[in-house]
């Protein structure tokens, strides 16, 4: 399906990313939003404030929302797609318990999707560690990830879905150390987990595996955030099609 889709946090990295690839998809934008606009326009799309989404959803009913913003907005504008019955699918990060809880709620109502990083490069680094923490069961992991200097959740929600792999394969919870410093020692299983913040970087990741006299290094590296919306964009449309339920991008991209 070729879905009408709705933008929020038009204006943000992403948002404008969502954009311009929706452009060159040909895609029909219902409408695009984004807290304090001001008459902007963004890839030809007039961005309205985001007070109006929930007005603009009752009188567009696009078939699906493309979110990537921050966890407040995002519960905010699950909730309203709950009311008023369009899917979401969101890229935002940060996400608490609480936050996550309220998302399950409204996918309840309504199909919702969150996917902590779209490319189709993270899917394939996912099941890369997987394979290689079962062959290396014994081997430290450490993990580092660089992002832009305007990110503001660290580490990131791509690390922690790395981790959560990590540990699922063991089957065992680790200790995550955030940076080391002063007397720090590694202990046990733990995983130690570094972020860096820098330029315009628009995502790395880099798993390493080391014991017995070697180590493995398994990197990614986007190149652009267009990556990140053509996963979006795909999702969106697989998304449009489905019941309501909690989707998580992982479980479902081989599909796409
Ligand atoms: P950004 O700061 O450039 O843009 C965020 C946009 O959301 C801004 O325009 C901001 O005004 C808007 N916004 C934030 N809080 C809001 C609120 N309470 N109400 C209304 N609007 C609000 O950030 P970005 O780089 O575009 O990233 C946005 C989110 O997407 C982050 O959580 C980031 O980690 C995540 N991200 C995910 C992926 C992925 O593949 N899933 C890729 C890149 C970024």
């Amino acid at each position: 399906m070729t879905p009408r889709i709705a933008v929020t946090g038009a204006t943000g990295r992403m948002g404008k990313t969502v954009l311009a690839v929706a452009r060159e998809r040909d895609l029909d934008v219902a409408f695009a939003v984004n807290r304090d606009a001001s008459g902007e326009h963004v890839e030809g799309v007039p961005v309205r404030p985001s007070a109006e989404f929930e007005a603009l959803l009752d009188e567009e009913r696009p078939d699906v929302v493309v979110d990537f913003t921050g966890p407040e907005a995002t519960v905010t504008y699950a909730s309203a797609c709950a009311t008023y019955g369009v899917p979401l699918v969101t890229g935002t990060t940060g996400f608490s318990e609480a936050d996550v809880a309220a998302l399950e709620e409204a996918a309840s109502e309504v199909p919702i999707l969150v996917g902590a990083n779209f490319s189709r490069g993270i899917q394939a680094l996912l099941n890369a560690v997987e394979s290689a923490v079962t062959d290396l069961p014994e081997y430290d992991a450490e993990l580092l990830e660089t992002h832009h200097n305007g990110k503001r959740d660290a580490p990131s929600g791509t690390a922690k879905i790395l981790l959560d792999r990590i540990e699922e394969t063991r089957g065992a919870e680790s200790e995550r150390v955030h940076g080391r410093e002063g007397e720090a020692p590694r202990e046990g299983d733990e995983i130690g987990v570094h972020a860096r913040r820098a330029g315009d970087i628009p995502g790395e990741h880099e798993v390493l595996l080391a014991g017995n006299h070697e180590s493995l290094e398994l990197t990614h590296r986007a190149g652009s955030r267009s990556v990140f919306a053509e996963g979006a964009l795909d999702a969106a449309a697989w998304l449009a099609e489905q019941p309501a339920d909690y989707y998580r991008f992982e479980t479902i991209a081989s599909q796409l």
